[in-house]
């Protein structure tokens, strides 16, 4: 199996209570090779919920204790985000599986991006906090932006099918 960010998947989990729907994703799960969920759904935030970013350092940095996930209004978000990513691994080691596809720029599924911490759409290099979770745990984790139908058909071809 591979795990996907339920957003990309058109699963209205974003924090406005939108999704993030990626026609390439949708297509391929009809071959029944992904399983999707949202860390910060599982974390038991709201849809919808407010906007957070993380401040201080990325998702690495929130994990060693040196960041933290705040709402505009200062408040704190951080377990939260630490438990929906832990939620999400224990899914992922269920199941054995080893890569994810997850929403890049998100606080908690950015892989290549995040959105800095000041609210002004300002992006910064940086992984969220589920993904610096999984990468630790020896995931392969893509951004959607990396995927092409090549890369797909090999990860589809490389998913063993007892998993
Ligand atoms: S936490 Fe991840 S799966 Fe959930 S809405 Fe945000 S980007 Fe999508």
């Amino acid at each position: 199996m591979i795990f996907v960010s339920a957003c990309l998947l058109g699963h209205r989990t974003k924090y406005d209570g939108d999704s993030n729907p990626d026609n390439l994703l949708i297509r391929y799960n009809e071959r029944g090779h992904f399983i999707a969920a949202c860390p910060e759904c599982s974390g038991q935030l709201p849809i919808p919920r407010p906007p957070v970013e993380l401040q201080g350092g990325d998702g690495e940095a929130v994990l060693a204790g040196n960041a933290a996930a705040r709402n505009a209004d200062d408040k704190d978000f951080t377990r939260y985000f630490v438990h929906g990513a832990r939620q999400i691994l224990n899914t992922i080691q269920a199941y054995n599986i080893q890569v994810a596809i997850l929403k890049e720029n998100s606080p908690s599924c950015g892989v290549h991006q995040i959105y800095d911490g000041s609210f002004t759409r300002t992006k910064k290099q940086g992984t969220g906090v589920c993904t610096a979770l999984l990468q630790r745990h020896g995931v392969k984790v893509y951004s959607e932006k990396d995927i092409t139908p090549e890369l797909l058909d090999r990860l589809l071809a490389e998913d063993e099918p007892e998993n």
